[in-house]
């Protein structure tokens, strides 16, 4: 790929354990210092920005020059003169000197604090954070040197595996992983989360042979002579993960490591100019005391795994409960298929050259998933469900339209998480019940390489923004990280492009507008966890979170809108991040 050198630079930086251990002070610039001390000065702002080309994403005035931010949030909005009489004492002034200017980026869909955890501590097979090939000798390298300091019975494990990107042009195998270890069981984990690689001490130890049928919506894969190829999906990753042994942590340990996690991803998100972030579970002590800290330096919408749901319905906390850092939201995602990246989400049509025809995986019944939706919807706690074929997005659309039958309230938004493949009667169900489709942008430009297995006309219909903006449903975006890159530069010129990394264009039809695309990566976003009066434009009142860039996003290569350095990343008037 042309840029290889440049991404594994960009994630040496990123992904440097010791390059990460500074504390939020040296991420802290000197706006938000002087915005405390400046407060007390009645009249005045605690900041200007003045000279910047502001992209509001606020219909009222989508254009302006300058803003003044007081107390955390935007005062005013408009041309460098107008700020003129808001400057005091005490009034931090920043002369943006013709610099874009746009909202603070909204991530919907993130396994932040997982993500961060494996980052510091497991061992990475991929490049995080932007697409680059690798070799299957240097994964096996890293997995060897893993083993060699693993005692038995405790798994080699190693994270962040795409197989589509090997120079080797295969996926790793059952006999590549059994030259790491015959005595330890070593699995490989891809990056998307519905797939993993396995070697024969791992099958053995979870009593997996070559005749074992696979559970219901998930496959162990066999090869052209019919045993095991090492590759299990969905529901049979679940199996081999009952038999997981890793070393003991003590829960200060356990503990230790969620804070580590959340706070190193933390600095990532603001490096990047996103500003809230939809989390998939995590720790909600680590949570809490890294927010005490001053780490958590990006607004948090929580969305509960099944056993703290189990605890807010019994508690009777509903979504929306929280404050402006730290929030519940819907639920976790509830899984209902497979992977589009992994090519086991579930289909109408089988997928191409599957004998016998292979139809994806569904992950659940009819009945449970109703059980689940109503329970939840009657407790007040929104649903999300990870649906990304045809077959799984309408069952999930069946089990919100009865909750709400059975139970009406006006002003819900479920979710559909991914809500990749769709069609026309997909789209009017959702207009008509109010659901929130929250999709995936970033894999346009990081895995077009997978897209041959689809085809163009599939593609038309996947990742649909052109149908969503216009049966104007407000489409969310989530990155889905790690199965996808969090940056939002990567997420609009997928959306505006449709253009991958090696240049493949798929689904033409769907690309949007560069307005549209910001709209999306932050009005819609606040839209999302119901906190469009407060966040996603530059308005006065609002929180003031928003991004400088050095370049114009309109006015550059459409392929280029992934390079538009960050300068500056601000939440609530204080600075997280400078370049
Ligand atoms: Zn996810």
């Amino acid at each position: 790929m042309t840029n290889s050198s440049h991404n594994r630079r960009q994630f040496m930086s990123l992904a440097g354990i010791t390059a990460l251990g500074g504390t939020t002070a040296a991420f802290t610039g000197s706006l938000a210092t002087s915005s405390l001390a400046a407060s007390s000065d009645p009249g005045k702002a605690d900041l200007v920005v003045t000279n910047a080309k502001v992209y509001t994403v606020d219909a009222h005035m989508p254009r302006a020059e300058a803003f003044a931010v007081k107390d955390g949030r935007f005062l005013t909005v408009g041309t460098s003169a107008d700020m003129k009489t808001l400057i005091g004492r005490g009034t931090d002034t920043f002369d943006a000197k013709g610099m874009t200017i746009v909202p603070g980026f909204i991530d919907c869909h993130n396994h932040a604090e997982d993500a961060g955890r494996v980052l510091r501590y497991e061992v990475i097979l991929g490049n995080p954070y932007a697409p680059e090939i690798m070799s299957i000798a240097s994964i096996l390298d890293k997995l060897r040197a893993r083993a060699a300091q693993t005692p038995p019975g405790i798994w080699v494990q190693g994270f962040f595996y795409d197989d589509t990107k090997a120079k080797d042009g295969r996926p790793l195998n059952i006999h590549d992983l059994d030259a790491v270890s015959r005595d330890l069981p070593v699995a490989v984990y891809h990056g998307g989360g519905h797939s993993a690689y396995y070697n024969s001490k791992a099958f053995e130890v979870a009593g997996i042979d070559r005749n074992t049928p696979n559970p219901a919506g998930g496959t162990f894969d066999h090869d052209a002579k019919g045993e095991l190829s090492g590759r299990a999906t969905d529901n049979a990753m679940e199996v081999m993960n009952k038999f997981v042994k890793r070393p003991t942590l003590s829960e200060e340990e356990t503990l230790l490591r969620n804070r580590e996690g959340l706070t190193l991803i933390s600095k990532q998100f603001v490096r990047f100019g996103v500003t809230s972030v939809a989390h998939q579970g995590g720790s909600l002590t680590a949570l809490q005391q890294v927010r005490d800290s001053g780490d958590l330096l990006h607004r948090v919408n929580y969305e509960a795994d099944s056993a703290v749901v189990d605890a807010l319905i019994a508690a009777g906390i509903r979504t929306g409960f929280g404050d402006e850092r730290v929030r519940f939201g819907a639920t976790y995602e509830h899984i209902c298929d497979g992977s589009f990246e992994e090519r086991t989400m579930s289909r109408r049509t089988p997928f191409a050259g599957t004998k016998p025809p292979y139809y994806g995986n569904i992950t659940t019944t009819q009945d449970d998933l109703n059980a689940w939706a109503e329970r939840l919807h009657r407790a007040g706690i929104e649903c999300n469900c990870h649906a990304n074929g045809v077959p799984a997005i309408e069952m999930v659309l069946t089990a919100y339209e009865r909750a709400l039958k059975l139970a009406p309230r006006a002003g819900v938004r479920h979710k559909i998480t991914h809500c990749t493949n769709i069609n026309d009667d997909i789209v009017r169900r959702i207009k008509e019940i109010g659901v929130v489709p929250n999709s995936f942008t970033v894999y346009l430009y990081t895995d077009a390489e997978k897209f041959h297995l689809y085809g163009d006309d599939f593609l038309s219909q996947c990742m649909a923004f052109r149908t969503w903006m216009d049966a104007k449903i407000p489409v969310a975006t989530g990155t889905d990280y790690p199965p996808g890159s969090f940056d939002p530069r990567i997420s609009i010129q997928s959306m505006v492009t449709r253009t991958g990394w090696n240049g493949e264009t798929w689904g033409a039809r769907q690309r949007i507008t560069v307005d549209e695309a910001l709209l999306i990566n932050t009005m819609h976003g606040a839209y999302y966890t119901h906190e469009e009066a407060i966040k996603g434009s530059i308005t006065p009142g609002k929180l003031a979170d928003f991004v400088v860039m050095a370049d114009d996003l309109h006015a550059v290569d459409p392929n280029k809108i992934k390079d538009i350095p960050i300068v500056r990343t601000v939440v609530g008037g204080a600075t997280v991040y400078s370049a």
